[in-house]
């Protein structure tokens, strides 16, 4: 079997090994020179990659042709086109034009727009993507795609990313240039996103109308263990999930995905999976592919697979990390400590231009993480604090410190650090604890972020970063530009100097868990911006819209667009929420409730008129207690209905989802509360929903 993986891993995608195969050596070099540095592609090598295209996937089993698209919905869209096209006789033929490929036009009228095509145009249409591998899934061929309305402006979350992506590469390849590497053409980034899961079972499932519709547990009460013992951390995977992650790894593989690392997470029934890392662009599409494949092999062994941030209270939530780094076309990883004094000096660089990114646009990073799911887990124990900070570990921290005060790293004596003439040491991935809780790690070679929800696109947060990092390399580019060669490392040491002191209020090394940090990071001017409602209004700042018009990754119009989309996105899911908790509570718990209540006062009532003189005290206050949740549980419902009745009547959409959070969230807690409590006195064959017992216990 393990002989076959090689021949099975990419069997799905037009690979290189495919194209070079199937396309004429000409048409092969002009579609490679596409790939690799962005140039246009004539019609004419179009037209013979979409001949060869469709005679591969034809070969492999395709009827049909999409245009697959990251709209803002968060999932991802396709529309299917099958090949087929009448010829004279009455018969068919397979078909595929340059023109098909390249371009596409869903209506695009239903996806979310925040209103810019109301202002603008209402068509959209789908461009090729040829740096992500067209694949093939459910006998269609899949053609990743950027997606646009007609006047430019982008609907979806690959362009945005792609524009990021160059404008990075933009400004890295200056600053390299200047720095002394003249070969260096392209900078791409690459992203590792560790993706966390729970599993449960799929009959289960089926009876929680939350998890069906929102994905995650309203109420219910907890189970008698937890995670507590810490057992199922890297623990012995159960022959359910094995079998499962197994299936995932082979669906994946044949997709060209490179599944790497499989593990049971801190929560029962909670699991991650590690691919290695991938240029940007194709990790996001990679990562869309994994959540949707994770769903559908779960399905087939007869599970569900849960990607909400928070689908149970009291354990932890699920996230994603998002590992980034840069890399150069001669395979250089820029935020490798360098093995050279030139390479020290791109390190610090670029470090301190991530460092400075970082600072600049934390407000921006915070709201890339933000979705009212990862709401109820950031800050919560288990995932970094909703601050934003740095961690560089001790080190390093030293390295920064001696350039800072002018002395030399790990001598006490105040010298001018002559940076080009030491080889930083390599720093290992700090493996203690507290590393953990930071929500932006360096480790050893790369970033790790770490507050992602683990439904999100990871597009998101590397626009972000992508851009945030392009502005500060072009900030350091006009303060070295025009510095002789001979004079550039001092210019630099005194640079790096200015940086650090200007933004070493975003390093900490310390508890991001604690209460203390709170405090220290209110003291340091850093954000803290608690909810969704609370972060989204800096995504219109001035100076937040001046960076992505500044790079063109957004027009102003577009962010503004976003901004509605997100604030609107928001409230709906609370307000579905709502709506399905009230549902629950209305149409099956509270019949339990009374039930039992009923049952109970009956019982007693036989007991009283055997024995007359049988005290009744417990039966008296549990139906007290069962009769007193009714009432308030029945007021509670009643109060919640208004409350999103209220929220709907509220037209300024940011005024709306500030509602939905102080409001409507409250009082969704105050039911959970005392559905909670009601649930732990009912006896189970009562309980109209399994329980958290059953749902995380059961596999
Ligand atoms: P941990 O769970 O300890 O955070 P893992 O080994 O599970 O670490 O995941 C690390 C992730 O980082 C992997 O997806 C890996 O491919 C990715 N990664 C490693 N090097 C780079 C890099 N240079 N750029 C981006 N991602 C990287
Ligand atoms: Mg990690």
């Amino acid at each position: 079997m393990n002989k076959e993986i090689p021949e099975l891993y990419g069997s799905m995608i037009f690979s290189d090994k495919v194209m070079r195969k199937k396309l004429p050596k000409d048409m092969y070099k002009a579609l490679r020179k596409t790939i690799e540095n962005g140039t246009h592609l004539e019609l004419d090598v179009a037209n013979s990659v979409a001949v060869a295209m469709k005679e591969w996937a034809v070969e492999n089993g395709a009827t049909h042709y999409t245009h697959w698209f990251q709209p803002m919905t968060g999932f991802t869209a396709e529309k299917h086109d099958s090949f087929i096209s009448p010829s004279k006789d009455g018969e068919v033929i397979m078909d595929f034009s340059g023109k098909e490929l390249v371009k596409g036009e869903p209506d695009a009228s239903s996806f979310p727009s925040g209103g810019l095509r109301a202002t603008f145009e209402a068509r959209g249409y789908t461009a090729w993507d040829p740096t992500s591998p067209a694949f093939i899934k459910d006998q269609t061929l899949y053609i990743p795609t950027a997606f646009c309305s007609y006047s430019g402006e982008a609907l979806d979350k690959k362009t945005p990313l792609l524009r990021s992506m160059e404008a990075l590469n933009e400004e890295a390849v200056k600053m390299l240039k200047l720095l002394g590497s003249q070969n260096v053409t392209r900078v791409s980034t690459t992203i590792g996103p560790e993706q966390e899961y729970f599993l449960v079972d799929k009959d289960l499932y089926h009876k929680r109308k939350d998890l069906i519709f929102c994905g995650r547990t309203l109420f219910g009460a907890s189970a008698p263990k937890g995670q507590e013992m810490e057992d199922h951390y890297f623990g012995s995977l159960k022959p359910r999930v094995c079998a499962y992650m197994h299936d995932l790894d082979i669906e994946l593989w044949k997709l060209g995905i490179p599944a790497k690392t499989k593990h049971n997470e801190v929560a029962p029934a909670q699991h991650e999976l590690a691919p290695v890392f991938d240029t940007a662009n194709v990790a996001v599409d990679h990562n869309q592919l994994t959540m949707e494949i994770m769903k559908k092999v779960a399905e087939k062994h007869n599970m569900v697979c849960l990607l909400h941030e928070k689908p149970f209270e009291g354990i932890n939530g699920s996230g994603k990390h998002n590992n980034w780094s840069l890399i150069t076309n001669e395979g250089v990883n820029l935020l490798n400590p360098g093995r050279t004094p030139a390479q020290n000096i791109q390190f610090l660089v670029f470090l301190m231009a991530v460092i400075k990114a970082v600072d600049d646009y934390a407000d921006l990073m915070r709201i890339s993480a933000a979705s009212a799911g990862n709401d109820h887990r950031l800050g919560g124990n288990e995932a970094p604090p909703a601050i934003i900070s740095i961690f560089l570990g001790d080190e390093l921290t030293a390295v920064l410190d001696s350039i800072e005060n002018d002395t030399y790293f790990g001598k006490q004596e105040k010298v001018e650090l002559d940076i080009g003439a030491h080889v930083l040491p390599h720093f290992v991935k700090d493996s203690t604890d507290r590393n953990r809780t930071s929500p932006f790690a360096f480790t050893g070679n790369k970033f790790e972020f770490r507050m992602l929800g683990s439904s999100a696109s990871v597009a998101t947060p590397n626009i972000v970063l992508n851009t945030a990092v392009a502005e500060a390399l072009s900030q350091f580019y006009q303060e070295l530009e025009g510095t002789k060669p001979e004079d550039m490392e001092h210019a630099v040491h005194e640079l790096l100097k200015r940086a650090i002191k200007k933004h070493k209020k975003i390093i900490f090394n310390g508890n991001g868990y604690s209460d203390e940090w709170v405090k220290e990071a209110q003291s340091r001017g850093l954000y803290n911006l608690v909810s969704t409602p609370d972060c989204l209004p800096q995504f219109i700042k001035e100076k937040n819209v001046k960076l992505f018009t500044n790079h063109h990754i957004f027009t102003r119009e577009e962010i503004f667009s976003r901004y509605e989309i997100l604030l609107e996105n928001y409230a709906k899911t609370v307000k579905i929420e709502a709506r399905t908790l009230s549902e629950m509570l209305t149409k099956d718990f509270l019949l339990a409730l009374d039930t039992y209540a009923g049952q109970t006062a009956k019982h007693a009532s036989f007991k009283k008129a055997f024995l007359p003189s049988l005290p009744l005290v417990s039966e008296e206050a549990l139906v007290t207690k069962l009769t007193n949740t009714y009432t308030e549980l029945t007021e509670g419902i009643a109060k919640l209905m208004a409350l999103v009745e209220e929220a709907d009547q509220i037209t300024d959409m940011y005024a709306m989802a500030t509602f939905c959070q102080k409001n409507i969230l409250g009082q969704m807690e105050t039911l959970r509360l005392l559905a909670n409590a009601a649930e732990a006195l009912i006896p189970d064959e009562l309980l109209p929903y399994p329980t958290y017992d059953q749902l995380l216990f059961s596999l």
